[in-house]
């Protein structure tokens, strides 16, 4: 029997070796690096978020329809995918209660990435590193597995686990949209996503290392997209989860060239109208000590500052237009971003292989037989917190069940 050749030994790559191997199937593993897994050993701060401790399918970004999403998640569940972790690879794991995000309750990534390539050893799957691929091509028996420096590996099927292009220095260069186009695959436009903003001149730099708890708002066409959680001013911009998953909306519309992406910041949990009641006290307190009750003192300098208020203004004091001014500016802050950090610091690629080309179960194409995709190639990222592990342990496993049908 030919060999299953699954290229790329990332999250995605290494579950598809499991599961493939696992069902009898000779396997071989391709990985450019020189050990795999190195997204994995960067994700979460290097503590790996390798599940959200809820998966919400609507969530998910992708321009393929939004059942494709569903169905694929919904072929490995969240409760069943933690439990492969915690009871076939032997790695418990703990849920942080703040953020609902679940880690390794040995909060290092390397354990993640070393016991899912300890799993695929296991199973019996070949683990090639240094050996990148270059192209996959039709051949008599079945597929050619292409390289720069040796001859094509004859295999039975083909899983392209590759990534996609965020994070190139992690191995992922782009190669599987590439292959996936010369296969005739359509190739949703990428664009990197989950990345962080840059505003030049950047005009928060002095707020540099300030984190606070915000919700952003978006309107696109009329839909209302929102997110909330931590916000990090940085030396370039912005960061912090709840910039990140709203950030593929700014990166698409300065690639589309359209009108900049307005993102409005509400740095509290209170509303316009709480604020609005709160300053509109008759009261000799500063609009200052008011602010700094629930915002950073730092923040407080620079909004007071962009309102034209006087720090020492008391509420009594304060105008009708100062009042709306400044409640504007607490609670629909227009984000001053011009451009964003781009793949290099992108968590995930947005665009990629059309879902609709794919099948659901298997992840096989449905243009040439035998060829299966999993994980950030395909059209769908999800939201930070452990989304998108979760799709590339569910388009994993479901590609490496799926080849051990094609392959035969
Ligand atoms: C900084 C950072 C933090 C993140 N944190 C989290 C998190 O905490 N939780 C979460 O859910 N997600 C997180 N993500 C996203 C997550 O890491 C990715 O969604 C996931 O790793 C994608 O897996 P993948 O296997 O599809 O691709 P990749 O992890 O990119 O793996 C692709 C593999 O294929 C190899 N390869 C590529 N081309 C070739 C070739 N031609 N020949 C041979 N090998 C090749 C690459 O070397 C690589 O090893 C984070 C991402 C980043 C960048």
């Amino acid at each position: 029997m030919l060999p299953v050749a699954v290229i790329g030994a990332g999250a995605a790559g290494l579950m598809a070796a499991i599961h493939a191997a696992g069902t009898g199937c000779r396997v071989v593993l391709l990985e450019r690096t020189r050990d795999g897994g190195r997204k994995i050993l960067i994700s979460g701060g290097g503590r790996c978020n390798v599940l959200p401790s809820q998966l919400d399918p609507a969530r998910f970004v992708s321009e393929s329809p939004p059942h494709l999403v569903r169905r694929v998640l919904a072929g490995w569940p969240l409760a069943r995918q933690r439990a492969f972790f915690e009871e076939v690879l032997g790695l418990p794991l703990a849920l942080e209660a703040e953020s609902g995000k679940l880690f390794p309750v040995s909060n290092r990534a390397r354990d993640v990435r070393d016991r899912l390539v300890a799993g695929a050893r296991d199973a019996g799957a070949e683990l090639r590193f240094g050996t990148a691929v270059t192209g996959v091509e039709r051949s008599a028996a079945g597929w050619g597995v292409m390289f720069e420096d040796q001859a094509p590996l004859e295999a039975g099927a083909v899983i392209v686990a590759t990534g996609g292009l965020s994070v190139p220095a992690t191995g992922s260069d782009g190669m599987g949209l590439s292959i996936a186009r010369r296969l005739g695959h359509t190739i949703r436009e990428t664009y990197p996503a989950l990345t962080p903003l840059v505003a030049d001149p950047p005009v928060h730099a002095h707020l540099s290392g300030l984190s606070l708890e915000v919700r952003i708002e978006a309107r696109v066409g009329g839909k209302r997209f929102r997110s909330e959680g931590g916000f990090l001013f940085t030396h370039r911009g912005y960061s912090g989860p709840s910039v990140l998953d709203l950030s593929h909306l700014a990166v698409r519309s300065r690639l589309t060239g359209g009108e900049r992406q307005v993102l409005r910041v509400a740095w509290s949990r209170e509303s316009a109208e709480v604020w609005n009641a709160r300053l509109q006290r008759r009261s000799p307190r500063t609009v200052q000590s008011t602010l700094r009750e629930v915002i950073p003192a730092r923040l407080v300098e620079q909004l007071l500052g962009e309102s034209q208020v006087r720090a020492g203004c008391q509420l009594a004091q304060l105008s009708r237009d100062d009042r709306r001014r400044i409640v504007e500016l607490l609670s629909a802050y227009p984000l001053p971003w011009t451009g964003d950090e781009g793949y290099r610091k992108a968590e995930v690629t947005g665009g990629g292989v059309a879902l609709e080309e794919i099948d659901p179960v298997t992840l096989q194409s449905r243009l040439c037989p035998g060829i299966h995709f999993c994980g950030e190639v395909l059209d769908a990222f999800g939201p930070i917190g452990g989304h998108n592990f979760a799709w590339a342990w569910a388009t994993g496993r479901a590609a490496g069940l799926g080849v051990s049908v094609s392959a035969r």
